[in-house]
């Protein structure tokens, strides 16, 4: 096998990766699958010959793919080395988050099972290039693709199965392992604008490696902190809703931040991951007013300042930004953080005004039905609790002692009790 692997130029195939330098990124694990493909081999037998050439010893039992190829661990950055020197393809690296190690915390990272895009697999095919997998599918928090607004998928539409994208011995990237049914053919649903956000911002992420080495990262979160929270940490936790005793982790003890709590500061701070992993924040200002405070702020020293021509298409454009942004701004936050008064924006912004004003409903009306359910589900279980332990004839008091504080202090609490107790007679 040895013989026949070897070429003039380079050991293995200089494969040439797919989308470097876009969000399209291909991952690791599919350049090694293809890689593999276009040496006639098993997947598994390139692993067992690759891990023979660097003399590293096989156990038989292991199976290639429960090894790490496009994650953040060492074991992925060793197989981007060891690839990168048999082909000739350099800094394959990029097509692992292992880049990422020093800026982006393990929890939360990996996703649960494999997921893919089945309109970005269908349009690698019918261009007649060979289907890839994408690094962005890799990455948990992404739950859609950017390119076709539509969620990932993670079961094969054929057999019905999950983890059928790359974890067997034999793998074509975008055939199931299981049948070997095209997993373009799945059916999705389109992605909600959260969803779509996200996959936004990791697929600038991923676009370049981070500049911002691990000593770097404190002097950015202090800078992050020093914006958005006047760098006070006490202040920038409860805003935003982080642990203080975390955010002292990531200050004082080496502590990495999580992708979910670098994706609450991009929100927050309308920064892109890319510009701050690159530690591009000379020029960055927060906005003046926070999406979604949860006190109340003093009024903005913009607020005072008297416009003197408006410049409606760029504030169209702003409303509609808003309109895109995963948590729904009422119109008055909308009108706050544009500067101009509702009444104007109706006049001058209608579509884009009744568009915030409707969405900002449908999301209260699902929040309120939400915990109303959450809360008659509690009170029933206090109830039940109660009446298992034997006690009878509660009185709408006892019961409201027992729930949580947070419950307690629900507008119109014992109405909901009384309601609750009243459907159990
Ligand atoms: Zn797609
Ligand atoms: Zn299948």
């Amino acid at each position: 096998m040895m013989s026949k692997l070897n070429n003039p130029r380079s050991t293995l195939h200089a494969l040439e990766p797919m989308g470097r330098g876009t969000p399209e990124v291909e991952s690791l694990t599919s350049y090694f699958c293809r890689l593999a493909y276009s040496h006639g081999m098993t997947a598994q037998k390139l692993a067992d010959w690759v891990l023979d050439h660097f003399e590293q010893s096989v156990c038989e039992k292991y199976g290639w793919h429960q090894r790490s190829f496009s994650s953040m661990s060492p074991e992925s950055e060793q197989w981007a080395a060891w690839l990168a020197e048999l082909t000739g393809v350099a800094s394959l690296d990029r097509h692992t988050l292992a880049p990422w190690r020093s800026v982006l915390g393990v929890p939360g990272l990996a996703p649960k099972s494999d997921r893919w895009c089945p309109c970005c697999l269908a349009e690698d095919k019918a261009s007649n290039a060979e289907p890839y997998l994408r690094l962005t599918w890799d990455v948990a928090p992404v739950t859609a693709c950017l390119r076709h607004k539509v969620q990932l998928v993670a079961t094969c539409p054929h057999c019905h199965r999950s983890n059928v994208r790359s974890r067997s011995a034999v793998v074509v990237p975008g055939y199931s392992t299981s049948c070997g049914g095209f997993l373009g053919d799945a059916k999705t649903e389109p992605a909600s604008p959260e969803a779509l956000w996200v996959a936004r911002q990791v697929g600038q992420m991923l676009q370049e490696p981070p500049k911002v080495a691990s000593t770097g990262l404190v002097p950015l979160l202090e800078t992050v902190i020093e914006r958005m929270a006047d760098g006070r940490p006490s202040t920038f936790a409860s805003r935003y809703g982080f642990s203080k005793s975390g955010i002292s982790h990531w200050l004082n003890k080496g502590g990495i931040p999580a992708l979910k709590a670098w994706l609450t500061i991009a929100l927050h701070g309308r920064i892109g991951l890319d510009k701050l992993f690159a530690g591009d924040v000379e020029g960055w200002e927060p906005p003046l007013v926070p999406v979604q405070m949860p006190i109340e702020l003093p009024e903005s020293p913009r607020a005072g300042i008297k416009s003197r021509e408006l410049d409606w298409d760029a504030i169209r454009a702003q409303l509609r930004a808003m309109l895109e942004e995963p948590q729904p701004v009422s119109v008055n936050e909308a009108s706050e953080r544009v500067g101009v008064d509702r009444k104007s924006l109706y006049l001058q912004a209608n579509a884009e005004a009744r568009a915030i004003a409707d969405r900002y409903l449908r999301h209260r009306a699902a929040r309120g039905e939400q915990r109303q359910t959450r809360l008659q589900s509690q009170i029933g279980e206090v109830l039940d609790e109660r009446l298992a332990a034997g006690y009878e004839g509660m009185s709408a008091r006892d019961i409201w002692s027992r729930l949580y504080t947070e419950a307690q202090s629900v507008p119109g609490i014992f109405r909901h009790i009384t309601a609750v107790m009243d459907s159990r007679r």
